[in-house]
This record gives structure tokens, C-alpha cells and sequence, in this order.
């Protein structure tokens, strides 16, 4: 590092971030946190927060996030020392730059020849080492050639902490600006991928510019842990001068030229999934990196083609934040699409299991408001009256979101000719909609585009990371990471458990390259803590909640054990009715000993499950 750390770090520290933002947003303070008109996406009702104590903003619209330094970096389109000498500037810092290798680090081109040096050794580890038969075991049992491996460049680093850097002889500075490697605490220098199957990412120059890295599937289907962590399915390398996530798309290089042809972008979730609408034919198809699709991407895309059809499972694509999906089709003369796949299937699982299918659900794409309407039909009993009402007023709420009168008032004929209902009476409930979502509060978060809100125990788990965020004295040492159902909140807890504050927990997470954890560290972090209602005690009820759903579903796959023949019942029987006595007791007198022996229960069941 050109800049020492701890200079880095009182800049951030010295930055008001409300003053710094109210530059170019108009913040008003609600609660503690302060709230304003997002300055990364078009919006008319503010979803974007600014918690002034940690330093952090977070959009619910587009989802940007970050501290000063992105926040510079990100609307002055400057480099990250960029960044950091622009706020050390206002703040009165005076800076000691490292000059001696500032300039040469800082040069872009010493980080595109590292990272492409980097792809180069990956694939031919892959290609050739013995320690990667593993790796190509795994390409294989997914179907992939040898042409396919050396299209898309894959590689394989190996499971060991310091093979790359070594073997191309990285500079700690060269290693940590290209995002390759990175100091540990020890003061080693330390490869930032280690064990995975590789997709490198190029620009649109076709100059590699980061690497993603798949961990390769355990043999029982548990979830990958190293040293009791459990590690992330994907990992990128950071963010660097010459890799911004909220811009880049895996594949666009290899993808430019059918997508200008086909005027059609194809946008998937996965690495794999781009290269299974490759193999099917479809060489116009791109991913985002480790991200939601933002706005940025957009502006990407809308360069090359005027249609962007949306790839993603079912799920993922229903749960879309269609706010932003609107308001980026109207900003940039754009047509969203969604391809219909069968449900729980990703684009690579389609290929695999029917080739043709893949290329025929992006033919027959239908328009994002149309995808959503028809989930709700498919859903709805239209035997019956009661049954076509209920789908007709859901449908409507789905319709309601669009921004276009003329667009809602097509998709009400088809409800009504759908459903058999009155198209005047489906037209007078849609107004009143309309009027009542125009008057709503300022504040409405848009739906997560991830799974991370979506299942049992979800709310109850994201209430105790919030807790655990703002009352971190009280919450921490009663919460456990077998209470939280969601994989993603149990590897957030157990970011926050290994460090020492908030901020550092976001530092942690991005060191790992997990996103999904940094981001919803940063989320949480500008979120409304819960008042205490009467000094009700706020842990206890949700860790009361979160036992009880980790205890059912104990006792689900025990009964599951025994109908299969691999438990006898007497060998559970005690243990069922122990369980149940004390989860009736987490609402009485005595719920903090049940609280603490259902605790001991789960968790020695999981070391068990860990040791065997
Ligand atoms: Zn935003």
C-alpha cells in the first residue's frame, strides 16, 4: 500500500459521511439514521439510508453500499487512492505516500499483466497438474470439454496458501492492488483463492481483470467449512483500479458480438450458467459479478442491445426488484425480459438435463410484468369463483407496480379475460391501488433480489443479526450460529462473532469475498434497530423463536431417522420429550435455563454432526 493503513483508516474516521453525502443529497434525519433520494438510481421516494455513527450508506433500491471512500469513488468515478487523498484533503490529513513504489503499482498495466499472469498459471494448473484431478473430475461430471475449459480460460488454484504468489513472484503491493493476494494477520503474503475451480473475468477489451472462483462440491453435500468456518459456494477477487463489480459483466467479451448481432443481451446469476447458454447456442449471454444487477450494469448493456432478457431461476426472477426493473427500462429505452424456466431449475441444470429446452425458454421469453402475472395465475384455483377473485386482486397488485397507465390498463384485460371478471370493476380497484401507493410512506424497501429474505426462519434470523449489530452487548453472548436456519445470516453471525466491532466485520467479510455478507452487514448497519416495547426482553424473544424453529427441525429429521429404519424409537423417544418440555418452557419463568440447555442440545448435536 502506497498509504499506510492506519492513515487510510483515520481518513475514514475523520469524514462526516451526512456531511460528505448532503453534498449532493438532500438527507433528512428519521430516527437515528438519515434517509434521501439515491444518487446511484432514479427514484422519486428515497431508499437510501446513511448511518452517521458507522460511517456507512446503503440503497434499498439498487442495493450500493459502502463508506466514504466508495462513496467518492463511486460518484467521482476516481480510484480508490483517489478517493482517499480527495477526503484526506477535506478533512486536514496530510498524508505520507509510500512514493518509492506508488508509481509503478499504481500504473494500471502492472495490474492487468499480474491478473493476466495469474490466468495463464491457473489454467495451466488445471489443465496439467496432478493436484487438480479433482477439478477435473467435477468440469466433467458437468459435461464440459476441453474446448470449453480453454474458451473460457478455467483454472484451478490449489490448495495450498501461497503457490500463486510465489510462483509469479508478486510484490505484496502488486498482489494486493490486483486483488491476487492479500497480507494476512501474520504479515504473510497470501493467495486470495485457494481450492477452487476458476472463472476469469475479462473486460470488454478482453484483458482479464479479476478472477471467480467456485468451491468444488463436497462428497456428503455439506456446506464447505475451513478451520469451522463454512465457506462461501462463490469467492471473487476484491474490487480494484481495474475491476468495479457495479460495472462488470462475466463473459461480455466473448458475448459482444452475437449480442450486437442479435440486438439481445442474455443476463444469468452463474459463471456456469453463461457457459450453458454458450454450449446451447446462445453465445450472448453474460453474468453479473458477485452482485445484484444495478444500474450501472444497465447502462452497460443498453450500449449493445435493446433487450435484456433475465435468466434466473423462478424463484430469483419473481423476486426481482421490479421497481427498479421499471425504472431502469424507462431510463434507458431498454425492454426487460424473463425466460420461463421450469421451476427450481438454473440455466446449467436446463442443459444438462435437455440442451434444446435452454435456447428455446430465451426464444420465447416473455416481458417481466408478464412473468409475474403469469406466476400468480399458475398459482391461483381458477375452478372456482372465490378462487378467480383472489388471483384477480393479486394480479392486480402485481400490475399496480408498473409505472405505465397504458401498460397497466393491457395487463387488466387480460386479467379480466383471464380470470372472468369485469374488466370496468378490475379498472376501479386498480385506481384505488394506484392512489394508495402513490400516498404511501416515503420509506418502502424494495424486495431483496436475493433468497437471503426468503424461507422459514429468515425474519427471525435477520432480527437477531440486527440485534446483534445494535446491541451487540446484550444479543452476542446468547446467540449461537446454530440458531440461524439462513446460511448466509449464520456466516454474517459468524463474521460478527470474530470481530471486534461493526466496521471490522465488514472489513472481514470483504477480505473473505463474501459479498453477500459485506452487504448485508451494511444494510443492517443503516436499519431501524427495534425499540423495546416496556423493557421487553428483545434477545430472548428471538432467540425463544429461532429455538424453537432449529428444534422442530431436529426433531423432524430424527422421526425422519427412525421411519427409515436408521433409529430405533426407544432411542429417541427421551430425547423428543426432553426437547418438547423445554421449548414449552421458553415462555414461562424458567426460560433462560431452557433457553441455555436447548442451546447446549443443538450445538452438540452439530459438533457431532462435524466430528463424524
Ligand atoms: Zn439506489
Amino acid at each position: 500500500m502506497a498509504i499506510a493503513q492506519e492513515e487510510i483508516a483515520q481518513v475514514r474516521a475523520s469524514t462526516d459521511l451526512v456531511a460528505l453525502i448532503g453534498e449532493q443529497v438532500a438527507l433528512r434525519k428519521t430516527g437515528r439514521r438519515w434517509s434521501g433520494l439515491c444518487p446511484f438510481h432514479a427514484e422519486k421516494t428515497p431508499s437510501f439510508s446513511v448511518n452517521a455513527e458507522e460511517g456507512l450508506y446503503y440503497c434499498f433500491g439498487c442495493r450500493a453500499s459502502g463508506d466514504a471512500i466508495t462513496f467518492v469513488r463511486e460518484t467521482q468515478h476516481v480510484d480508490f487512492l483517489d478517493a482517499v487523498r480527495q477526503l484526506a484533503e477535506r478533512a486536514g490529513i496530510e498524508l505520507h505516500e509510500d512514493d518509492a513504489d506508488a508509481g509503478g503499482w499504481r500504473d494500471k498495466a502492472v495490474l492487468y499483466d499480474a491478473v493476466g499472469k495469474a490466468v495463464e498459471w491457473y489454467h495451466e494448473r488445471l489443465l496439467t497438474s496432478p493436484d487438480a484431478g479433482r477439478a477435473r473430475d467435477y468440469l466433467r461430471s458437468r459435461g464440459y470439454d476441453a474446448d470449453t475449459v480453454r474458451k473460457f480460460k478455467l483454472g484451478w488454484a490449489p490448495d495450498e496458501w501461497d503457490r500463486l504468489v510465489g510462483a509469479l513472484h508478486l510484490k505484496p503491493e502488486v498482489a494486493t492492488a490486483s486483488g491476487l493476494g492479500f497480507v494476512n494477520k501474520a504479515g504473510r503474503l497470501q493467495d486470495a483463492l485457494r481450492a477452487r475451480v476458476l472463472f476469469p473475468i475479462f473486460d470488454q477489451g478482453d484483458r482479464a481483470v479479476a478472477i471467480g472462483g467456485r468451491i468444488l462440491p463436497t462428497v456428503d453435500g455439506a456446506p464447505p467449512a475451513r478451520d469451522g468456518r463454512i465457506e462461501p459456494k462463490y469467492k471473487n477477487t476484491q474490487e480494484t483500479a481495474i475491476y468495479q463489480k457495479r460495472r462488470t459483466l462475466y463473459a461480455l467479451n466473448w458475448a459482444k458480438d452475437d449480442v450486437i448481432k442479435r440486438n439481445e443481451i442474455v443476463v444469468c446469476e452463474g459463471y456456469t450458467d453463461v457457459i450453458a447458454m454458450f454450449r446451447s447456442g446462445v453465445p450472448r449471454a453474460v453474468a453479473t459479478c458477485g452482485t445484484a444487477l444495478t444500474e450501472d450494469h444497465f447502462r452497460v448493456m443498453r450500449n449493445f442491445a435493446k433487450r435484456i432478457v433475465l435468466a434466473y431461476d423462478a424463484d430469483t426472477a419473481g423476486q426481482s426488484a421490479a421497481a427498479s426493473v421499471y425504472q431502469w427500462e424507462r431510463a434507458h429505452e431498454v425492454e426487460v425480459a424473463v425466460c420461463k424456466l421450469p421451476a427450481g431449475m438454473d440455466p446449467a441444470e436446463l442443459q444438462r438435463s435437455d440442451p434444446g429446452a435452454l435456447a428455446a425458454a430465451v426464444e420465447t421469453a416473455v416481458p417481466f410484468l408478464q412473468f409475474r402475472l403469469d406466476a400468480v395465475v399458475a398459482a391461483a384455483n381458477l375452478a372456482t369463483p372465490e378462487g378467480r377473485s383472489r388471483a384477480a386482486e393479486r394480479a392486480l397488485g402485481v400490475i399496480v407496480e408498473h409505472p405505465s397507465d397504458l401498460v397497466r390498463d393491457q395487463y387488466v384485460m387480460q386479467v379480466a379475460d383471464r380470470c372472468g371478471i369485469d374488466a370496468s370493476l378490475l379498472r376501479q380497484d386498480l385506481a384505488r391501488r394506484a392512489g394508495r401507493r402513490d400516498s404511501a410512506p416515503s420509506h418502502r424497501p424494495a424486495a431483496a433480489p436475493h433468497s437471503e429474505t426468503a424461507g422459514e426462519g429468515a425474519r427471525p434470523g435477520l432480527e437477531a443479526l440486527k440485534l446483534t449489530v445494535h446491541d451487540r452487548r446484550h444479543a452476542m453472548p446468547r446467540l449461537s450460529p446454530v440458531l440461524f436456519p439462513v446460511e448466509l445470516h449464520r456466516r454474517a453471525f459468524l463474521v460478527l462473532e470474530s470481530a471486534t466491532d461493526h466496521l471490522a466485520a465488514v472489513d472481514e467479510a470483504e477480505e473473505r469475498g463474501d459479498d453477500d455478507v459485506a452487504d448485508l452487514l451494511r444494510r443492517l448497519a443503516v436499519e431501524e434497530p427495534v425499540e423495546a416495547v416496556d423493557g421487553a426482553d428483545l434477545v430472548g424473544a428471538v432467540v425463544a423463536q429461532l429455538l424453537r424453529l432449529q428444534t422442530r427441525r431436529l426433531l423432524d429429521e430424527r422421526q425422519a431417522s427412525v421411519r427409515r429404519g436408521d433409529l430405533e424409537p426407544r432411542e429417541v423417544v427421551d430425547e423428543i420429550a426432553v426437547a418438547k418440555e423445554l421449548v414449552a418452557k421458553l415462555d414461562g419463568p424458567g426460560a433462560r435455563d431452557a433457553e441455555t440447555e436447548l442451546l447446549d442440545w443443538l450445538r452438540a448435536e452439530e459438533e457431532s454432526h462435524v466430528a463424524g
